[in-house]
């Protein structure tokens, strides 16, 4: 067993991160981990931190592995956000923070998962940092691709590239992890065009599973403009619903933990001087939900996509295996229905949405432009 088992499928960049943790000469104090969303990014980070940390290089049960893994090293620091940019106030308490030597493990690792959200300005701080960082610091930068990250941070740091892990290695780390039946690993991993976290999602979660059997049947459903628009105000509802779902708990926690510290609980008016911290809390939540929703509809949409690439699959005759193997029968009556050229016009729709989705177009007009062009046509 070793940090590097959960690694899935990315055997050319755990060996780059390995030798660097075994030979000083190797080691670099700034590194570019990139790879597709679901790639593991994260994952890889952690592992190459807990790596480092480790006297025998990444055991994996030691007490500095298991930390640094779980994320409760004292000298790791894992910096994910969700919102949607980091703020340089953020990244000057980072620089703070890796100015220190570490207290007790062999590093201080520093570990900034979406390094493609600052702004120009903001980067430009980080760079001072990551030029001349101390002896014993090390930092973790992850973003997509090198491309999302300003030119002069890219060319400071070591570059890890991560590929999109095969089908059968998520299927093998879903069984052995998750301990999944390799039936219901096997079609999750494929529906999931092996995004490692969103396979997990619906190997486990029923529930997971129907909202996107509800996304794939509207590409189904879909005849006229009156299906279009219907379609289209249920896949922002459904987006809607999941995000919230997903925020609502963590908001009120937030605001509960917020109004104790400022002696505030049990619905007393509040001095206009801490209302405005208050406020700033809401707003933060807002544009977190926002992005929340915002991210799920994108995942549908990639959930469309894959619907119509495998139309494609089947009206050009292509031997290769269907991505939605329980949508089969739809698929094919689909692919029956049209030709090819309709089926490249639907993606470029989805394509477009997605563009206009990440562009800050209202989420419904979006959705609405893009269903009507996916209905039958001639
Ligand atoms: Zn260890």
């Amino acid at each position: 067993m070793s940090v590097w088992d959960d690694v899935v499928g990315q055997a050319a960049a755990v060996d780059v991160l390995r030798a660097a943790t075994l030979s000083p000469e190797a080691m670099t104090h700034a590194w570019l981990i990139t790879g597709p969303p679901g790639s593991g990014r994260s994952n890889a980070a952690r592992a190459f931190a807990a790596a480092l940390q480790c006297e025998a290089g990444g055991c994996g049960h030691c007490q500095a592995c298991t930390t640094s893994l779980a994320g409760t090293h004292a000298d790791v620091t894992v910096v994910a956000t969700e919102k949607v940019t980091i703020s340089i106030e953020e990244v000057r308490d980072l620089i703070g923070l890796a100015q220190r030597t570490p207290s007790q493990g062999r590093w201080r690792v520093i570990v900034l998962e979406d390094a493609d959200r600052m702004v120009e300005r903001t980067s430009n701080v980080l760079l001072k940092a990551i030029e001349e960082p101390p002896p014993r610091t090390v930092w973790l930068l992850c973003a997509p691709s090198p491309q999302d990250v300003v030119v002069t941070i890219r060319s400071r740091c070591r570059g890890v590239a991560l590929r999109i892990p095969p089908v059968a290695d998520v299927v093998a780390l879903l069984v052995s992890r998750d301990g999944v039946d390799p039936e219901v690993a096997d079609v999750a991993a494929r529906a999931a065009q092996s995004h490692i976290g969103l396979a997990r999602r619906l190997a486990r979660d029923p529930q997971a599973r129907e909202r996107r059997a509800r996304t794939l049947n509207l590409a189904a459903t879909i005849r006229g403009v009156g299906d279009a628009v219907l379609a289209a105000g249920d896949l922002v509802e459904v987006a809607t619903a999941e995000s919230k779902a997903a925020t609502e708990d963590r908001d009120a926690a937030e605001k509960a933990a917020l109004l104790h510290t400022l002696g505030a609980e049990g619905g007393q008016t509040l001095p206009p001087s801490l209302r405005a911290q208050v406020r700033q809390l809401e707003d933060e939540q807002k544009r977190r939900a926002t992005r929340a929703q915002r991210d799920v509809l994108d995942r549908s949409l990639t959930d469309l996509l894959s619907f119509y690439r495998d139309v494609l699959v089947v009206q050009l005759g292509a031997d290769v295996a269907l991505v939605n193997a329980a949508q089969e029968a739809d698929v094919r009556r689909v692919a029956a229905e049209g030709r090819a050229e309709q089926t490249i016009r639907r993606m470029d729709a989805i394509g477009e949405a997605r563009t206009r989705l990440a562009g800050n177009v209202a989420p419904l007009l979006a959705m609405e432009a893009m269903a009507v062009a996916l209905r039958p046509q001639g």
